[in-house]
């Protein structure tokens, strides 16, 4: 719902009418009306209470379809409708079983638009894969996402299960938890990173995954990875398919089109990339600082008016020829080009006890995450920028944060670094994670001096980890593109990579990883290959060497 913020006052002001007026239109069209019903303890008027009243009366302007209804705890509906928490958000429950834990705050103000719209039209609106893995399900399902306002990952799996609910209500219900309002059940279920989905109190999902990945791990009620199409997979033609909607994609996607090229995004999670989860980026040109998901909202609305973007797909298989295959989750793409964009992902610690606390304690997401931690001590583990810009965005949050460094020198830019002592923000030098320990949550970390090699061990309730990125080169390593030693995509001087057709860009090709490197490498990528596809680079190249 937000808007460019580089354009004009005016511009953005009837901009945000437009919007207005169409939301106005298709509330209009809805067949069915929306019900809601708030329930809270007597006296209990906190702000998560007085937020959804200010929301739902925003939708209520709008539209006549929106009642609205508050009762106490202790009402006979609450009672019918088993509602045990204040305050509960319950949407059309003689129809569906949806509720919300808490308020859709923030990012979840997305997930709240779009399930009153799909509870209006009385569609789930899944794809045909998914609604085959959903007409198995003959049992019921009860469902809970857990997420946070400032999570740009939740809404993927809060709509994930939003959708089931829709097209099951019979079977599937859906608790959407807000980990702020309702902390004791976050620690119930050991939920302290999000978004977590739950099914029948079982773990089926950790972090977003793409709609066909949920329905999958709803039915098998257990976490699904990768989900290869069934069979009559949607067929599209494209003359370039690009792979991550990072700003190295967001950036050849308005480039190729630009360029007279049919072009698609394809992005498995969050728009953006790395950048939805940046808190603050001060380096991008024309934003003297900007937050990293205002950033990405910018470019995202801006790449929307050129290229078609679809978000929630993940590429699982590219198969090379004329035309290349691309495989997702949920389609099949024939394209003359592929540009491969697919970033970078966190790099584990190797820690003993990482992997099982992770999610329970142990997060990369500081965006994400640090509302559960508020008023609580962890640690950061790094010594680079990231590092100490989470560990700088945690301090802000009210969390009593230390530093944990390997070296006696921090790798960040002293513009930085020099924040930490400001703000209060305690580093342990020359210091290792060796071993993260708890029942079924972090509880302590035994830390390893490696200068003195003495042992501590500190009691803790969150470790965060920023200890840089490496390649996503999964689907690049699957393809047969040549890498380099660290695992970066090979490529010359017009990201053309080992294999024909194939292109690269952004931070899997390594250097310099920057947003604003990213976006060039991304535009350039695009005017290589508009280039090479009206010129045949491949074919005169394969001519030359005698292939053909
Ligand atoms: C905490 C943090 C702070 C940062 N701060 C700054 C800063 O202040 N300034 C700055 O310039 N840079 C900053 N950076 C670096 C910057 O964010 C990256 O250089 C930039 O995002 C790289 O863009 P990209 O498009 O190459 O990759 P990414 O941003 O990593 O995007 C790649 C996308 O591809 C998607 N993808 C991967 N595989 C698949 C698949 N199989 N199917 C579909 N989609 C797929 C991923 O989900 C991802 O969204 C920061 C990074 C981090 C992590």
């Amino acid at each position: 719902m937000e808007h460019s913020m580089n354009m004009e006052p005016q511009a953005q002001e009837a901009a945000n009418q437009d919007f207005m007026l169409q939301l106005q239109k298709t509330f209009a069209q809805l067949p069915h009306d929306i019900p809601i019903y708030m329930f809270l303890n007597r006296g209990e008027d906190n702000i998560f209470a007085q937020t959804n009243r200010q929301i739902v009366r925003a939708f209520r302007e709008l539209t006549d379809k929106i009642t609205f209804r508050e009762h106490y705890m202790d009402h006979e509906l609450a009672r019918k409708w088993n509602v045990s928490h204040s305050p509960t958000l319950v949407i059309a429950p003689e129809r569906v079983n949806i509720r919300w834990l808490g308020a859709p705050l923030g990012e979840e103000g997305k997930t709240f638009l779009e399930t009153l719209l799909f509870v209006g039209m009385g569609k789930s609106h899944v794809s045909d894969q998914s609604e085959k893995v959903l007409a198995r399900i003959d049992s019921q399902r009860n469902v809970k996402v857990f997420v946070s306002a400032t999570c740009p990952y939740c809404p993927q799996e809060a709509v994930n299960a939003v959708k089931a609910a829709i097209e099951k209500p019979d079977l599937v219900s859906v608790e959407i938890i807000d980990i702020q309002c309702a902390p004791d059940l976050a620690n119930q279920y050991s939920a302290h990173s999000v978004p977590q989905a739950f099914a029948n109190d079982i773990l089926i999902g950790q972090g977003a995954q793409t709609e066909e990945v949920f329905m999958a791990s709803l039915e098998k009620m257990e976490a699904q990875t990768v989900f290869i199409p069934e069979s009559d997979a949607e067929l599209v033609e494209n003359d370039i398919v690009i792979i991550g909607g990072g700003p190295a994609g967001i950036a050849a996607g308005i480039y190729a089109v630009r360029s007279g090229l049919n072009a698609a995004v394809l992005e498995k999670e969050a728009l953006g990339g790395q950048v939805a989860t940046t808190p603050i980026v001060e380096n991008y040109p024309g934003f003297t600082q900007v937050g990293g998901k205002t950033l990405v909202d910018i470019m995202v609305s801006h790449a929307l008016q050129y290229v078609k973007i679809f978000p929630g797909e993940e590429v699982v298989e590219i198969e090379p020829g004329t035309p290349i295959k691309v495989k997702t989750s949920r389609r099949l793409f024939e394209t003359r080009a592929v540009l491969l964009a697919t970033g970078a992902k966190h790099r584990y610690l190797g820690a003993k006890g990482e992997k099982l606390f992770g999610g329970r304690g142990v997060s990369y997401c500081s965006t994400c995450d640090g509302p559960l931690f508020k008023g609580k001590k962890v640690i950061m583990v790094g010594g680079g920028n990231s590092a100490v810009t989470e560990a700088l965005h945690l301090r802000n949050m009210g969390i009593d944060v230390t530093l944990v460094h390997r070296r006696d020198k921090l790798r960040a830019q002293e513009v930085l670094a020099k924040q930490l002592p400001q703000n209060n923000v305690p580093i342990l030098w020359n210091t290792e994670v060796k071993e993260i320990r708890g029942d079924l949550r972090v509880e302590e970390v035994e830390l390893f001096n490696n200068k003195t090699n003495e042992t501590q061990v500190m009691p803790i309730d969150g470790v965060f980890i920023a200890i840089g990125y490496e390649p996503a080169n999964d689907l690049a390593k699957k393809l047969g593109v040549e890498l380099d030693e660290e695992g970066f995509i090979k490529h010359d001087e017009k990201h053309r990579t080992s294999i024909p057709g194939i292109y690269s860009a952004g931070d899997v090709e390594g250097g310099y990883k920057q947003i604003v490197t990213a976006s060039g490498h991304g535009s350039s990528a695009a005017l290589t290959i508009f280039e090479d596809l009206i010129d045949p680079y491949w074919l005169k190249k394969e001519r030359a060497a005698g292939t053909n």
